[in-house]
């Protein structure tokens, strides 16, 4: 940031708490129509924007200075940054130049839709997405197509444009109001719901605007184009916090995989589980409707492949897509299907955290590097969700006066210690067994470095041989209870994922060919799996039946 700028920002307000509340809004078919044209307004506007600033970004790019500055090493970060930064100077790319080319834009006929402050939001969301790109952080910045629109649209403050007001009435409780331009639109609250009473008696910092569109345009409170209008209350303070969750005291450690995640507490039951197996069902339908749709666009538009069936490459004033009757219900089919996802999967996450906050508010877990992940295991990642999941446990334990810490994994590599040695060795993705010559293991790989992260010192992250050798002696028992409990679930139907190295059928047993595997291996081809660590129970495997 110039200096120039740093003045003219006006002084940045303490950053107090905040929380969102959504309200559905009832919008008669007019009121929803001119809604549509605001939004539709806006949706000009933020392209307007994002392409003027697209050039912005371009000439800067392409400017020498550009490569020097990006030549002088991260080492000299000042020198670095004031290279930066005066080449967004003379660019006009920043939030603030931003804001002065919004003022420019927003001329005759889009002021009457656009008030000022809701424009510079726009100019802002612009910045955001283009300074992504400008970081490496985003290869391109999306347009807002006219078929889907702007989704929606947000205010500064909730004195002056569009604001949530609580009218009182003459009996009854006040009656919440999304005002804007002329309309008025009524909000349904429902008093009697903790949550949103708790809302409702915090100041708003501001409101904004959502469209999202129903499964049907019969569904529940969408207008004739299918769209249901919705309220969002940015609120000062903390959110409502349900009075019925314990906090627990103990120190838990977390490993977390792309579809697992094992729990195991210093002192109480350990647990190895799928992460949101639930929603599987869910991302099927929703991989079939998309099919669906291919299907629909191919019959739709034969013109756009070629006599093998592959999509056409896209030049410009090629003949546009059309989009079928039947590929327009599905999309929004698929589009309620995802938001129900999603909604599903914030409340499996949400048990889940407090569960784990229930037993303790002190944990320890690797630091992860999801969009790592996102590039190897895509397809569970983005269903499981497991970043969300840590961000919310960050929250509420924060909330519950704990703390979760997150260790970096090149300094611990607790996936590849052995307490027993010292040694650190690299297991390949398939080998889900910690299983060393030292004599300690076989056991879940997942639970094991759960089980080493509980114990490791927050003060000091390397891990060492002497702090696990008496708390081993005591989980190692809980450690292989909480496996066979997840063998036993897997054998009662419920699917797991592969990598917990338990498939349907029954247990995968350790893939070392040390000679502790091949007796094991030798006595699971005959039904009985007795020789396990002296355990007298039959592990995983119903008589008669065989995991080889
Ligand atoms: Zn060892």
């Amino acid at each position: 940031m110039g200096k120039k700028h740093a003045e003219e920002r006006k002084p940045s307000r303490a950053k107090t708490p905040t929380f969102l509340l959504e309200l559905p809004l009832v919008a008669d078919a007019g009121q929803a129509a001119r809604l549509g044209s605001h939004l539709e307004v806006g949706r000009q506007f933020y392209n307007a924007v994002l392409s003027a600033g697209q050039r912005r970004l371009r000439q800067m790019r392409a400017d020498p200075a550009w490569q020097a500055a990006r030549a002088i090493p991260r080492t000299q970060r000042q020198e670095r940054r004031a290279a930066f930064s005066a080449l967004r100077e003379r660019y006009g790319f920043s939030e603030y130049a931003f804001h002065e080319l919004a003022k420019g834009l927003r001329v005759s006929w889009l002021a009457e839709h656009l008030d000022a402050v809701l424009a510079q939001t726009l100019a802002s969301r612009a910045y955001r997405a283009l300074n992504r790109v400008c970081l490496g952080k985003a290869r391109r910045v999306r347009f807002k197509s006219r078929g889907r629109g702007l989704s929606s649209i947000e205010n500064k403050r909730n004195d002056t444009g569009m604001r949530f007001v609580l009218e009182p009435r003459a009996e009854g409780r006040p009656q919440g109001c999304l005002l804007w331009h002329d309309e008025k639109l009524r909000a349904l609250i429902d008093w009697d719901d903790p949550v949103v009473a708790h809302g409702l008696a915090h100041e708003v910092k501001y409101a904004r605007l959502v469209r999202r569109r129903a499964s049907s345009p019969r569904a529940q409170g969408a207008d004739s184009e299918g769209e249901r209008y919705y309220v969002q209350l940015v609120l000062t303070g903390l959110p409502h916090h349900k009075p019925k969750h314990a906090v627990g005291s103990q120190t838990i450690g977390l490993d977390l995989g792309p579809s697992s995640i094992a729990i195991v507490p210093r002192e109480a039951e350990a647990r190895l589980e799928p992460l949101c197996a639930e929603l599987r069902p869910d991302a099927r339908a929703i991989r079939r409707l998309q099919r669906k749709m291919e299907r629909q666009r191919r019959a739709a538009n034969p013109e756009h492949y070629d006599e093998k069936g592959r999509a056409k490459k896209r030049g410009k004033g090629a003949p546009r897509w059309k989009q079928s009757r039947g590929y327009q219900a599905s999309r929004r089919r698929k589009a309620a299907r995802e938001r129900r996802l999603a909604a599903h999967r914030k409340s499996l996450h949400g048990q889940l955290v407090y569960q784990i906050v229930a037993v303790g508010h002190t944990i320890v877990t690797e630091k992860i590097s999801y969009t790592g992940w996102q590039k190897r295991y895509g397809r569970s990642v983005g269903l499981c969700a497991p970043g969300m999941l840590i961000d919310q446990l960050k929250r509420t334990v924060a909330s519950t006066g704990g703390t979760l810490h997150e260790v970096p994994t090149r300094s611990t590599k607790l996936s590849q210690y052995c307490h027993g040695c010292g040694q650190t060795v690299n297991k390949p993705l398939w080998q889900r067994w910690h299983q060393c010559a030292c004599g300690i293991g076989p056991v879940q790989r997942d639970l094991y470095s759960a089980f080493l992260a509980a114990y490791l010192d927050p003060a000091d992250l390397t891990p060492s041989c002497a702090r696990y050798v008496i708390p081993w002696e005591g989980a190692e028992a809980r450690l292989l209870a909480a496996h066979e409990r997840a063998i036993q679930r897997a054998n009662e139907g419920q699917v797991m994922p592969r990598s917990m190295g338990i498939s349907r059928a029954g247990a995968r047993l350790p893939k070392s060919p040390s000679e502790a595997t091949q007796e094991l291996l030798f006595l699971s081809k005959r039904g009985k799996v007795e020789a396990w660590k002296h355990r007298p129970e039959p592990l995983g495997l119903r008589p008669g039946e065989s995991s080889v």
